[in-house]
């Protein structure tokens, strides 16, 4: 480690033990050592295909099968992606009680994986872990998802009241999830520190 990096570790120790609420803050960054890569990374999937805009989806089954194919082979890719060193960090600094939450805008669920509850983690970009109907935003299961879709050529529409099922991501043209930017911002006004990785 350079003497600069142990120097600037030291100063944000120091700025954390001040501080009496830190806010933390994350981005595609944190997972990139996870294996997940981001938008800029080398060979980046995210490049290879035009993102399927929120309006286009709901009006063509066409784009929710080519959404859903995407989506299943994405996940075959980084199956298995564990927390990394930070999303262990900022799980050690809520367990210390000076990090209420972390807000973040990765849609991986590894900052639950490093052991934190939902109340812990404001997503601001929704989650892929699950799918989610558009109508009454009932869970559904990605594995019985993609069982259906894999059988029939087509996603099934929610057991509940037969709306369009989506993955739980928040799309290009789709609007910020109300309820997780309320808590972002209520976080971010009541923190003296704000720590963005
Ligand atoms: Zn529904």
């Amino acid at each position: 480690m350079t003497e600069s990096l142990i120097a600037s570790i030291a100063t944000l120790q120091d700025m954390i033990q001040e501080a009496r609420i830190v806010a933390g803050f994350t981005g595609a960054g944190i997972s990139t050592e996870s294996g997940i890569p981001d938008f800029r990374s080398p060979d980046s999937p995210w490049m290879r295909n035009k993102p399927i805009p929120f309006a286009l989806f709901l009006e063509s089954p066409k784009a929710r099968r080519e959404a859903w194919r995407r989506k299943f082979t994405m996940d075959d890719l980084y199956r298995g992606a564990q927390p990394s060193a930070g999303h262990i960090g900022f799980a050690s600094l809520i367990a210390s009680g000076r990090m209420p939450a972390v807000i973040t805008q990765n849609i991986d669920g590894l900052h639950q994986a490093s052991g934190l509850g939902e109340d812990q983690v404001i997503e601001l970009h929704g989650n892929g872990t699950y799918a989610k109907c558009l109508s009454c935003s009932r869970r559904h299961e990605l594995d019985w998802v993609r069982y259906h879709f894999e059988r029939n050529g087509d996603p099934p529409e929610c057991i509940v009241c037969g709306g369009i099922l989506k993955s739980a991501t928040i799309s290009f043209g789709q609007s910020m999830p109300e309820e997780a930017m309320r808590r972002a911002r209520r976080l971010a006004a009541s923190c003296d520190l704000f720590l963005v990785a």
